[in-house]
């Protein structure tokens, strides 16, 4: 069982990251001009939207517009395609009123995290790239080393220390995460976590740590979560997660015992259900996570695994 990674939502395929042009600043200044370039809002992590009657649609400035920001405010290139190039610009050092006065009235900040599923996955992908590496500018605008300041380089994809002593580059984190749904052929582990809405049920899910392999953190995890035991742990997919700056790992791993013990403060629930059950799932008053993450990907994936004729 796979999970097409470039399928799933906050990937971006499409774009091309022009890794090798983007510290040319003369290249740089020359294509956030183009016409065809499109420019990102963020707010204190949110995004611009604009109101229209039937639904909430994601919002970019061209050039012209987003011109008066781009003197005093944090900016990233992202990427392009041909002539149309994509820029992210943080205005989390502004009041948001102070923004949007500036703004057409029917555009407005939200939360990606509400957003998300209801977008198109092109338009997601993108606003989450610009979110996760501003967020990551905003948490480290000193040196981690002597503490001394630091600044933005090659288009954002850098961070240097500004004491000529120590000179050191600080690089875009981050943070491995193993994401695993647990199973026997014919029925699945899920669980509820104290954070998640009350009735999801969602795959397992911990951080990797330092010296451990990703199959090593699936074993351990699920473990420390519910004292089952897993072996078989398999790659299914991964997917970038920007709620901060997760990147997804996902496998499926075969259980090795049933009897459920939760050891996790976090999880408040944790069941095995078959592909009926989750089929059903609405009449337990339960429900998958969103469509947007790759746990549910996952789930559904698994669902069609084990039911080709579903
Ligand atoms: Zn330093």
């Amino acid at each position: 069982m796979f999970i097409a990674s470039d399928d799933l939502f906050y990937a971006t395929p499409n774009l091309n990251r022009h890794a090798h042009l983007r510290s040319d600043d003369q290249w740089l200044a020359k294509q956030i001009k183009q016409p065809s370039s499109c420019f990102i809002l963020l707010h204190q992590s949110k995004n611009l939207f604009k109101k229209t009657e039937t639904q909430n649609l994601p919002h970019m400035l061209s050039y012209e517009e987003a011109a008066p920001f781009l003197e005093e405010n944090p900016w990233a290139y992202l990427g392009g395609d041909g002539d149309n190039h994509l820029f992210v610009i943080d205005l989390s050092q502004k009041t948001e009123m102070l923004i949007l006065q500036n703004l057409d009235d029917d555009l407005f900040f939200e939360d990606l995290r509400r957003a998300g599923p209801i977008l198109q996955k092109e338009q997601a992908s993108q606003f989450a790239y610009g979110r996760a590496l501003m967020f990551w500018h905003q948490r480290h605008r000193f040196c981690g080393s002597c503490a001394h300041p630091t600044i933005m380089a090659q288009g954002g994809h850098l961070r240097r220390c500004t004491n000529p002593e120590c000179n050191l580059e600080h690089f875009p984190r981050t943070d491995p995460a193993v994401i695993m749904l647990v199973h026997d052929g014919e029925n699945c582990l899920l669980a509820h976590n104290h954070h998640l809405k009350d009735g999801m049920y969602s795959t397992l899910a911990g951080f990797v740590e330092p010296g451990e392999t990703l199959e090593q953190a699936v074993r351990r995890e699920v473990l420390e979560e519910t004292s089952i035991k897993v072996s078989d742990v398999t790659y299914a997919g991964s997917q970038p997660w920007p709620f901060p700056t997760s990147l997804m790992i996902g496998f499926y791993a075969k259980c090795e015992n049933y009897d459920i013990s939760i050891q996790d403060e976090e999880l408040s629930d944790a069941q095995w259900f078959t592909r009926d059950d989750l089929l059903n799932f609405s009449d337990q008053g339960k429900f998958l996570p969103s469509r947007d993450s790759i746990a549910r990907n996952m789930i559904e994936a698994w669902i069609r695994f084990t039911s080709p004729d579903l």
